[in-house]
């Protein structure tokens, strides 16, 4: 399918285009070095091989050693294995029965601390956070007592873009003896992340948040940690990941994570300033709107709002209408949409909760697309709150 010219995208919190030196790297993996990395033969040593290189690749950026990388199905498929595997892990070694995360996490981890606590009995403790999204530390400090075995808090949040503190969370776990594992799936390529510098035990990312193909993520799980996994079959990934793995994905990912790493510090100056523009034309031109998520611990390219009185989904329907495709972070349920749960815990009245719109840049995004959505979205807002 191709889509009609000038849109603009403006969802790279959805997932973002594969660069095109993504792509190169991958090719000859499909059909040219297509191998089994667990045959023997020429082919599949050929693919064991790309696929070594891959975690080497991945793990210098890291900063971390190869054998702590697991490559996995999905950035969901690594948070599940990061912690089912941590809470299987305690139930057979007799440890524990804890559980420390936020009530702000995407559903990958919030829908899996459900399960775990109603499948397999686990206490678990959601720390509030603040107006803008922000767990305390100390909270975290205050949650955690002897019978915890995991504390899990993202490292960027995906609707209002907001920083966690993740190396002072990471500090309280290591002086605790409690693992550590973030979501850092919306983190890459925007905040450094140097495992050498921060206290976390187990990391998840995702291929396509940074420019790498969709279907492969990672999880770096630090030396000496006992998992065991959700996934049983063979001995691929050590065993933490049966499955025949995906060569070009891995590729992928690892290619992506370089080049996202590469440039992340001169591509999130000029995303900061193409936000910082966003944000202020869109408060300035629309009344009742307010930003939602920390005005300065928030990611390079991210903009999120919330209007009053203003359903999210109807304004990018609008949005779509004109050619700018966007976000909102409400789920749509029978009888209208809900509230969103980050919103909600952040404490705005479901009023407000209901009008939140995400609009996040990447590379192709530029002044133009910013002036397009700063004419458009103010006319959207006012009709919609005149016929509502
Ligand atoms: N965690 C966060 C913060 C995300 O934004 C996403 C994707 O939207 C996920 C987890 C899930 O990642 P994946 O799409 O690779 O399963």
């Amino acid at each position: 399918m191709t889509l009609p010219e000038r849109r603009v995208y403006l969802d790279h919190s959805a997932t973002t285009p594969v660069h095109p030196r993504v792509v190169e790297a991958m090719a000859p993996y499909w059909s040219e070095c297509f191998g089994n990395s667990a045959s023997s033969h020429t082919f599949g040593q050929a693919a064991a091989s790309a696929l070594e290189q891959a975690r080497q690749t991945a793990a210098d950026v890291l900063g971390c050693h190869p054998s702590e990388i697991v490559f996995t199905g999905s950035g969901t498929e690594a948070i599940n294995l990061a912690l089912w595997g941590v809470a299987w892990a305690a139930r057979q070694g007799g440890r524990g029965n804890h559980i420390v995360t936020a009530p702000v996490e995407h559903h990958a981890v919030g829908r899996t601390v459900d399960q775990l606590r109603e499948l397999l009995g686990f206490e678990v403790t959601r720390v509030p956070v603040d107006g803008y999204g922000r767990v305390d530390p100390h909270d975290v400090a205050a949650a955690v007592h002897p019978g915890t075995v995991l504390v899990s808090v993202m490292a960027a949040n995906n609707e209002v873009g907001t920083v966690q503190r993740i190396f002072r969370i990471g500090r309280v776990c290591r002086e605790r003896g409690v693992l550590f594992h973030t979501d850092a799936i919306q983190a890459a390529g925007r905040i450094p992340l140097e495992l050498g510098e921060v206290d976390v035990d187990l990391l998840a990312l995702s291929a396509h948040k940074f420019y790498g193909p969709k279907g492969v993520g990672l999880l770096y799980v630090r030396r000496g940690t006992s998992l065991v996994p959700p996934i049983t079959g063979g001995a691929q990934e050590r065993g933490r990941r049966p499955g025949t793995v995906n060569i070009a994905g891995a590729v992928g990912l690892a290619t992506a994570l370089r080049l996202a790493e590469e440039e992340r510090v001169a591509e999130c100056a000029r995303l900061r300033r193409l936000r910082d523009g966003l944000i202020e034309g869109v408060l300035e031109s629309i009344p009742d709107s307010h930003l939602t998520g920390h005005p300065v611990h928030r990611l390079a390219n991210h903009a999120s709002f919330a209007f009053r009185g203003v359903e999210g989904e109807s304004i990018v329907l609008n949005l779509d209408l004109e050619g700018i495709a966007a976000s909102s972070g409400a789920a749509c349920a029978d009888g209208g949409p809900d509230p969103s749960f980050v919103l909600t815990a952040m404490g705005l009245s479901p009023d407000w909760g209901i009008g939140s719109l995400r609009l996040t840049l990447g590379h192709d995004n530029d002044e133009d697309d910013v002036a397009r959505v700063l004419e458009a979205l103010p006319g959207i807002v006012e009709r919609l709150r005149a016929s509502g």
